[in-house]
């Protein structure tokens, strides 16, 4: 009998009795490893490992810290075809997409590990003394970012590599000098054990302290709760749905001590199409949704759940091709029964909706854990009035509404719930004309995007993943692109401070030679 493993800092362990296993959606068959669930002394044993280890990994360099990020990444590409595999067999994704996300997990690892080893990124601010100052003398302030103590990640099903055990948020909680315990996520413990052995390789081969990494096996919400009520704990990364984040949201803010909680939950990412794009350019916008729809089997969460136009002839023929497209498509295999349950039941609550109709399904039988597209279109006045419409349906599903004017598609923008992405389709500058829908589409959403697909987040430091909730339960923060790492931080001032015993990054020399804010002005110079 094969057995899986937590690993409780660098010690691989499994004394809990609850067991579970993981499941391939393409054979529709349960895989063979045991898990074995967390067991309150191994929660217990690493939240007091994490607490030692982040003593030690505070204060550890910018340049050893940019190691550790680099080794992960090694250690994880060193993994090979048995990590393709496995997350294949764990998700049904095919193995180009395996590839991808892992090509992508090592970039955001080497992006970091760039990040911390320049290291300006603490935002250095230093504001000298002026003792001879009236009437009051200055005293010399300095400031830059600590990190915030251990940090619980849940791993998303959806992205078992790039959002889960060496994820987003793990890794920017390391660069930002936090120990992590990863709350794996049940569909694929196999996925996130390998990624979990690679990460405590890396913490060895570059001497990182015992503990600064732990992966906890779960299969029901327990393990998860625990975890965000352990007074140890001090902040929470999570991708998921909207009452699982909310759920783990008011239960941090009930602890004695509230820590935050950065959650990305669900979205249907509008997309606005303008007239003239809809009358001169719908079949080439039908032909190019159809695909953003269904790529992953609209397993993303900036997955285009939402369009909206304006009703007339123009309108009815972009959802006409959009829905002659899009049953073209072969259905794909969706990540677990569990997802595509949620999925058709999802669907069936829509469709029992009054008002709403179905433009596009496919009624063909086709593989156990298939998801079967469906583009559904509704009056913009019954949109405005039910807003069980405006619920993510995590799948292939998009909802075309036709808005009798501009005014009500502008009512209709300002009234939905905060969305990571808003889309806008316009035929050259026809948007000059609409400065209220741009501007309403602003201030629901956390990145606007013109003549595109909102599927795809780019990797990078302009990149702003979140948006005003639901989409995110803090939306002064990105959990994409370097500055994910400000979610894991906060200020710290030193005041009149010997320059000897300050951080590196504060001293009068400027050893590290980092940009810094010195009396307003922004240097790399040391300060004589
Ligand atoms: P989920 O149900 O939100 O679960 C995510 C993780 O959080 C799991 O590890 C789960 O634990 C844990 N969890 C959920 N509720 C909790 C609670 N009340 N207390 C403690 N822990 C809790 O999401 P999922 O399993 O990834 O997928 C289910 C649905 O979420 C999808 O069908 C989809 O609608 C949505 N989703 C949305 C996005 C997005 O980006 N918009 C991404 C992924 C999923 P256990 O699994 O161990 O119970």
């Amino acid at each position: 009998m094969i057995t899986g493993k937590n690993y409780i800092g660098n010690v691989l362990s499994s004394i809990g009795n609850v067991t579970f296993k993981t499941f391939n959606p393409q054979t529709n068959t349960e895989n063979e490893i045991i898990y074995t669930e967390a067991s309150i002394i191994e929660i217990e044993k690493a939240t007091e490992l994490a607490t030692k280890a982040y003593k030690v990994f505070k204060t550890i360099s910018g340049a050893k810290k940019s190691e550790f990020l680099n080794e992960i990444a090694t250690e994880i590409e060193a993994l090979g075809d048995e990590l393709i595999q496995t997350y294949c067999s764990e998700t049904g994704l095919p193995e180009k997409r395996a590839i991808g996300e892992r090509g992508r997990t090592v970039f955001q690892l080497r992006s970091f590990a760039n990040l911390v080893q320049e290291g300006s990124w603490v935002e250095a601010a230093i504001d000298t003394a002026k003792p001879n100052r009236q009437p009051i003398p200055k005293v010399d302030i300095r400031k830059m970012y600590v990190p915030l103590g251990p940090i619980v990640v849940f791993g998303a099903s959806n992205f078992p590599l790039a959002y889960s055990t060496a994820g987003g948020d793990t890794v920017a909680a390391f660069a930002a000098g936090c120990p992590v315990i990863v709350k794996s996520h049940p569909m694929h413990a196999g996925t996130g054990e390998l990624v979990a052995s690679a990460i405590i390789k890396a913490a060895e081969n570059t001497g990182m302290p015992n503990g600064v990494f732990s992966n906890l096996n779960s299969s029901g919400i327990e393990i998860g709760e625990v975890l965000v009520k352990h007074p140890q704990v001090k902040a929470v990364g999570f991708t998921g749905s909207i009452n699982g984040g909310r759920a783990l949201y008011d239960m941090a803010a009930k602890r004695k001590e509230p820590i935050p909680v950065f959650a990305e939950m669900g979205s249907i990412n509008p997309v606005i199409i303008l007239p003239n794009a809809t009358k001169n350019e719908g079949e080439k916008w039908a032909k190019t949704y159809a695909n953003s729809i269904t790529l992953g089997s609209g397993q993303f969460c900036t997955n285009p759940g939402l369009i909206l136009g304006i009703k007339g002839d123009e309108l009815s023929n972009f959802i006409k091709i959009l829905s002659e497209e899009i049953v073209k498509i072969e259905p794909s295999c969706m990540l677990h029964p569990n997802i595509i349950g949620a999925y058709e039941s999802n669907k069936e609550k829509m469709i029992a909706q009054q008002g709403l109709q179905t433009a596009a399904t496919i009624n063909n039988e086709v593989l156990k854990n298939y998801g079967r597209q469906l583009i559904t279109t509704v009056e913009g006045a019954t949109f405005l009035a039910n807003t069980t419409l405006h619920q993510e349906v995590f799948g292939p599903f998009s909802m075309a509404v036709q808005c009798e004017n501009i005014q009500q598609l502008e009512t209709i923008i300002s009234k939905l719930e905060g969305q990571l992405t808003g889309t806008i389709l316009s035929e050259n500058n026809e948007i000059k004309n609409y400065p209220t829908i741009v501007s309403e589409l602003q201030n629901r959403v956390g990145r606007i995007i013109f003549n595109g697909v909102p599927t795809g987040v780019e990797v990078c430091p302009s990149m702003v993943h979140g948006g005003p909730y639901p989409a995110s339960t803090d939306s002064r923060f990105t959990a994409v692109g370097v500055n994910s790492i400000k979610r894991w931080v906060r200020p710290f001032s030193f005041q009149s401070w010997p320059n000897e015993l300050l951080p590196d990054e504060l001293k009068n020399e400027n050893p590290l030679g980092i940009l810094r804010l010195i009396d307003g002005k922004l240097t790399k110079d040391s300060i004589t």
